[in-house]
């Protein structure tokens, strides 16, 4: 299994404050590999940091090159795409006008590459089909998120980086959401997840990463995490 996104000692400071420190992570080709960790633990800061979005010192490197000077262009131009926390979609805009928003550097590849890409994203979310004309202001949270989610997909990324997908979302649809973003391997894209929802994603994702005060406190196969009495202590409660 080659290794796509590599992040190796990186640190990311606001100001003279260090929120992430020396964190080593990697997302393999294929694989779901989420982050979690409780308010505040630097989730946020690392997954920006690795798009490029904020200034970090230590290595970031796509299929196994480091990225000399990391920037949203360089990473989109290298397959990666971001979900941000705060889903950013232009809420008077059509559920097709968003995708078409998505899907701009396809523009070059001409409209046939767009239909096509939309159709691909409504057969992964099919209740974006059904409400393609709807202004994205209408939707409902799951929806807004597979919107979200969708408009990412247009890019045809390699790797999708997800913030908090689950936030604000009923339980079933949480569930529903996860699933989708995990079924998006059998489509060649990775995923990298930041949670806090902890169960949530171990129950999707490969491997996991656990971020605790700016630095990674565990990791190893998703599966394990499950089983650790560690993590369900602090992370899974009784449920
Ligand atoms: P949450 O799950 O609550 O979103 P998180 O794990 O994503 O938390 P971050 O949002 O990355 O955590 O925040 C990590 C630390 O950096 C926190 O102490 C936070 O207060 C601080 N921080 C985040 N953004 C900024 C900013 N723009 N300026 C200064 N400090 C910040």
């Amino acid at each position: 299994m080659s290794t796509l996104l590599q992040l190796q000692d990186l640190c990311v400071s606001y100001g003279t404050v260090e929120a992430v420190h020396g964190v080593h992570l990697e997302v393999n080709e294929g694989e779901i590999v989420t982050v979690i960790g409780p308010n505040g633990a630097g989730k946020t800061t690392l997954l920006c940091a690795a798009m490029g979005l904020l200034p970090a010192r230590g290595t970031i490197a796509l299929d196994g090159e480091r990225i000399l000077r990391p920037s949203v262009e360089a990473m989109v131009a290298r397959g990666v795409a971001l979900v941000p926390e705060k889903r950013e979609l232009f809420g008077e805009m059509s559920v097709e006008d968003n995708l078409l928003l998505g899907g701009f550097s396809l523009w070059r590849r001409g409209q046939r590459d767009q239909a096509q890409r939309m159709q691909e994203v409504f057969d992964i979310f099919p209740r974006l089909r059904e409400r393609r004309t709807q202004m994205a202001s209408t939707l409902s949270g799951g929806e807004r998120q597979m919107l979200a989610i969708g408009r990412a997909l247009m890019a045809r990324p390699r790797l999708l980086m997800l913030d908090e997908p689950s936030l604000g979302l009923a339980p079933l649809i949480v569930r529903e959401v996860l699933l989708v973003v995990a079924s998006l391997r059998k489509l060649g894209v990775s995923v990298l997840l930041v949670e806090q929802n902890a169960r949530a994603a171990l129950q999707v994702a490969d491997r996991a990463y656990v971020l605790e005060m700016g630095a990674v406190a565990l990791s190893g196969p998703a599966a394990d995490l499950l089983h650790d009495r560690r993590i369900i202590d602090t992370y899974l409660g009784l449920g």
